[in-house]
């Protein structure tokens, strides 16, 4: 069974304001911006090595307190039926209020284990105010917190992984890669992925709108285990009448953050577009893998130096980001397509391996002796020691005398001299100078 956590109570008692602090992302800010409803949220987080996740109930209680009845009421229960372990905010400003009891009353028939959270605690006077919640009735010790300053946090999540159903010590889908399609509209994601689907039937999960807001699909193929990231918007297009565009880049900036390689689909006939440029530019910020895939390549007349041209044009607008692989497909035709999912899968091993430092070091040093750092100023810049750094993405630490002085032509040098050696073709590599 899974640890998940439903944060519950009335509007503004800063339910979303925990959320946040707990999965550090900015979801919830996302969706306040207008013309998009905001829904359920969901999100992973960690305390003291346990996994578990949350559940953000404030997007149901948009309305005022006298619709508690129904809408309220039924929206909160359906968020404490999949919780394993519901965290109550009440707020130590306002005092117990009858909406605060209401609410006790349904947690109360839930039996399912309570935290009450008395938030806005954020000093110890505020603190002492929180006893005045030992009149909700419940069973429930009462944590003073502050979710804005994280207050008291500490000894609430403390107990509340105690209670975990299961140990929960891992993401369960840690070293599975998440994989993501995105690309213009008209482009063929929802054939590609229709191909995908249809041709392979071994889903293991569909865990549609269960636990996260995009849909993750679990499959296998080739032998390979890998998730599919796919927003909502990808599939239900047209469903939100107005801000289509809005809602939709907004979609595919969360796949974006949720996934690990992100598959960019474009049109052959219309070629690499701006978009498409941004969206790759902010992926390697992120420290994305990327794979390109050139659809509909059917519909190309072709002679043998055509793809190359392709390539030109496409490298030409993506300077000086040259590392991503091309693979001109056609869903329509069935040609390839596998292929882009293979090579996502490659691309996620590329991101997730590490270097031995004594293989990093003997071939790097070598390459830094035959080309060294120009001297600036007349001072001599020694690089003395290299190691691969924990990271999300591939980043290398350079020990040198003078950090300050290696300049960017020559971070470069390294960078090509990195990917040369050790392949790293679709992810973005960072290099890091420090002094020693
Ligand atoms: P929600 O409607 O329950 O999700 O509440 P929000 O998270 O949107 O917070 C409502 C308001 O309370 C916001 O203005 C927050 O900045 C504020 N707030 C949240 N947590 C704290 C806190 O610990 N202390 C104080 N002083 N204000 C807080
Ligand atoms: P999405 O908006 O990116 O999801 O694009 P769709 O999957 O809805 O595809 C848009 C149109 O392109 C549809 O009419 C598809 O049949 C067509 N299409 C998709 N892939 C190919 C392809 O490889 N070749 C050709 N000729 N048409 C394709």
């Amino acid at each position: 069974m899974a640890n998940i956590v439903a944060i519950v109570g009335r509007p503004n008692v800063g339910k979303s304001t925990f959320f946040n602090r707990l999965v550090e992302k900015r979801q919830a800010i996302m969706d306040n911006e207008p013309g998009v409803t905001r829904d359920r949220h969901y999100g992973y987080a960690e305390w003291i090595g346990k996994f578990f996740t949350v559940i953000d109930t404030g997007g149901f209680v948009t309305g005022s307190e006298d619709k508690f009845e129904s809408e309220i009421r039924k929206q909160v229960k359906l968020a404490i039926d999949e919780a394993s372990v519901v965290i109550f905010m009440v707020d130590c400003r306002d005092g117990l209020t009858g909406f605060d009891k209401e609410f006790a009353n349904v947690l109360r028939a839930s039996k399912k284990p309570i935290f009450v959270a008395a938030n806005k605690a954020d000093t110890p006077d505020k603190s002492i105010l929180a006893a005045e919640f030992y009149g909700l009735g419940l069973d429930s010790e009462i944590f003073p917190i502050s979710a804005e300053n994280g207050g008291g946090t500490g000894d609430l999540l403390d107990e509340v992984v105690k209670v975990f159903p299961s140990e929960g010590t891992e993401d369960p889908e840690a070293g599975i890669p998440k994989i993501t399609i995105v690309g213009r509209p008209n482009v063929g994601k929802s054939s590609f992925l229709n191909a995908l689907l249809g041709t392979e039937r071994t889903i293991v999960t569909d865990e549609a709108g269960t636990t996260r807001d995009a849909i993750h699909t679990r499959y296998k193929l080739f032998g390979k285990d890998f998730i599919l990231v796919d927003t909502a918007g990808v599939r239900k297009k047209g469903k939100v009448k107005d801000d289509v565009e809005f809602y939709s880049v907004l979609r595919s900036l969360r796949a974006l953050e949720e996934s690990d390689v992100v598959i960019i689909v474009i049109d052959a006939e219309r070629g690499m577009e701006s978009q498409d440029v941004n969206l790759i530019s902010l992926a390697q910020r992120q420290g994305k893998g990327m794979v390109i895939m050139v659809n509909k390549w059917d519909l190309i007349e072709k002679d043998s130096k055509t793809s190359d041209k392709f390539k030109k044009d496409i490298l030409e607008k993506l300077a000086p980001i040259d590392y991503i692989p091309i693979i001109f497909a056609s869903v329509l035709e069935k040609q390839r397509i596998f292929q882009v999912v293979e090579k996502a899968v490659e691309v996620f091993e590329n991101k997730t391996k590490k270097v031995q430092t004594s293989k990093l070091n003997d071939i790097m040093l070598r390459e830094i002796e035959h080309y060294p750092p120009p001297s600036i100023k007349g001072k001599l810049i020694q690089i003395k020691y290299i190691t691969q750094v924990n990271a999300r993405f591939p980043s290398f630490a350079f020990f040198c005398n003078l950090p300050q002085y290696i300049q960017e032509s020559y971070q470069r040098y390294l960078e090509n001299k990195i990917r040369e050696h050790f392949t790293f073709e679709g992810v973005p590599v960072r290099l890091i100078f420090r002094k020693k």
